[in-house]
């Protein structure tokens, strides 16, 4: 029997060298979304390959098997909930999704992934579905075969997949929380769209010189606590977050001089990312009790920043006349209430990026119904955009003109990401939840926010969520925080409490 302890810290060593490798290869893909000259990308995608060929080789090695063999028994290693319990438990989760996957299956469906974004891209600017069907039903096929050789206790297909997002959550426990939340928000959208209290949006797209809109968003993430010394922001077209390691996590923002939400509210989002990553335990790098929960526990973390924090009420209270003087030719003749009511708008479109705070919930849920219908095989991928449109038709009371405008509007699926989709909504009740406990135990944040004071948040979430990595497991985490199991309940008390009294409901 060779010593646990150090076959243990061998374990750490090996998976922190893992992550060094894998790290290198981050910082390659945000200098390509960020600075890379045109005519680098043949060599990148040569660097990116090798790199991740080295960690698929680390990551797959039998020596890792045995260590992860020898160390199976929880029992010796602190039990069950110990921090190095989580440690083998989601080494071992990583280690079997990669050795479980045949070789020619993960060269399939990275080859093909590459080709359907392609037509993708193609299909979506003609507005034909037809063109892009193949290429759908290729992907789905491998998808499927991809489930299937991982697994999953459930026996769901789907949950295999959603495992790589959600570690270890199942397709009932999300159905049994969106379900609630649909109906309500149907019911919702559905009186704001008869409402005759529409807020005028038009004074967002005025004119926002660039260069104020960049300094105003910087000043408003240090605010909230993203930590300038450890991090940077810059320009790219799709904005993300990427914490390369402790000490450096990059976040990215695009600017519209006509659209000031775009980009402030973008940057608070990946600020509150970035917030997540810099409050991870450095000393755990490399390991779970280093890594983010979940990508719904991540997604909590940004959303939270950028609409229950900086979309309510008290957030510009602080902040109003600072924009205002940073904006005189927009903003000087709009008072705070019509501003907070523009910020705030609600309306269905077609659109999921674009949507706002309640409808972006139900532009989810449609498509978590239909990628499970078409990985249970319920579903042909011929059939997605009739089964698109009447679902859109029945929840937003409006059908879409084009397939563009539907069931072709998301890279997703072309790109083999199934089982994604609803992190975005468990980031949204993750975060009303969590927000509610906040208040419960520091009083009145909305008081505080008025102040310009976001250190006691920040260090709640620092101490209940991202010092505690992955030790447990998002719907664990959750109850550990609150006390209870994530409900659709708070989540929509935020939005009535918010959005009622702005639409005279
Ligand atoms: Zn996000």
């Amino acid at each position: 029997m060779p010593d646990i302890e150090e076959r243990y810290n061998q374990l750490v060593a090996r998976l922190r060298e893992t992550a060094l490798l894998g790290s290198c290869g981050h910082l390659l893909g945000w200098d390509e979304q960020t600075n890379l000259p045109k005519k680098g990308a043949g060599h990148r995608a040569e660097q990116v390959a090798l790199l991740s060929g080295l960690v698929h080789e680390k990551s797959t090695a039998p020596e890792l098997g045995d260590m992860l063999s020898d160390l199976r028994n929880p029992e010796d290693i602190g039990g069950e909930e110990s921090p190095q319990a989580a440690v083998v438990r989601e080494a071992r989760r990583q280690y079997d999704r990669a050795v479980k996957l045949p070789r020619r299956l993960v060269e399939e469906l990275s080859r093909t992934e590459t080709l359907s974004q392609q037509a993708w891209i193609e299909a979506r600017k003609a507005k034909d579905f037809a063109q892009f069907l193949p290429w759908l039903e290729k992907v789905v096929a491998l998808k499927r075969e991809e489930a299937d050789a991982i697994g999953s206790e459930t026996g769901v297909k789907y949950d295999a997949l959603l495992d790589d997002y959600e570690p270890g959550a199942t397709t009932e426990q999300v159905q049994s929380v969106f379900g609630p939340l649909r109906d309500a928000l149907v019911e919702l959208v559905s009186a704001i769209r008869d409402s005759d209290k529409q807020p005028d949006i038009s004074i967002l797209t005025r004119s926002y010189p660039v260069d104020v809109q960049r300094q105003f968003s910087i000043s408003a993430a240090r605010a909230i606590g993203f930590d300038f010394d450890a991090g940077r922001l810059d320009v790219a077209a799709h904005p993300f977050c990427s914490g390369i390691g402790p000490g450096d996590c990059r976040i990215t923002t695009r600017y519209d001089e006509h659209h000031f939400p775009g980009a402030f509210f973008g940057t608070l989002h990946e600020a509150g990312h970035g917030i997540y990553e810099q409050g991870l335990p450095a000393e755990h790098f490399g390991t779970a009790l280093g890594h983010s929960a979940s990508l719904g526990i991540h997604e909590s973390q940004s959303r939270m920043w950028e609409n229950l924090v900086g979309r309510s009420r008290a957030f510009w209270e602080h902040f109003y006349k600072p924009a205002q003087s940073a904006f005189p030719e927009a903003l000087s003749d709009v008072s705070i209430n019509d501003f907070y009511a523009a910020v705030n708008d609600v309306r269905p479109s077609w659109i999921r990026v674009e949507a706002d705070e309640v409808t972006y919930n139900l532009h989810i849920m449609l498509r978590f119904e239909l990628e499970q219908a078409i990985v249970s095989g319920d579903l042909s991928p011929a059939d997605l955009p009739g089964v698109w449109n009447e679902t859109f038709q029945n929840y937003f009371g409006m059908t879409p003109p084009d397939d563009a405008l539907g069931c072709l509007q998301d890279i997703h699926w072309s790109a083999g990401l199934i089982g994604y989709f609803p992190t975005y909504a468990l980031g949204n009740l993750y975060a009303a939840q969590f927000f509610e406990q906040a208040e419960a135990d520091l009083g009145d944040l909305p008081e505080m926010f008025r102040k310009g004071e976001f250190a006691p948040l920040k260090s709640w979430l620092n101490e209940k969520i991202h010092q505690r990595g992955l030790q447990y497991r998002a719907d664990r985490l959750v109850e550990i925080v609150t006390g209870k199991p994530l409900s659709a309940a708070p989540l929509l008390n935020y939005l009535h409490n918010k959005i009622d009294p702005l639409y005279g409901l």
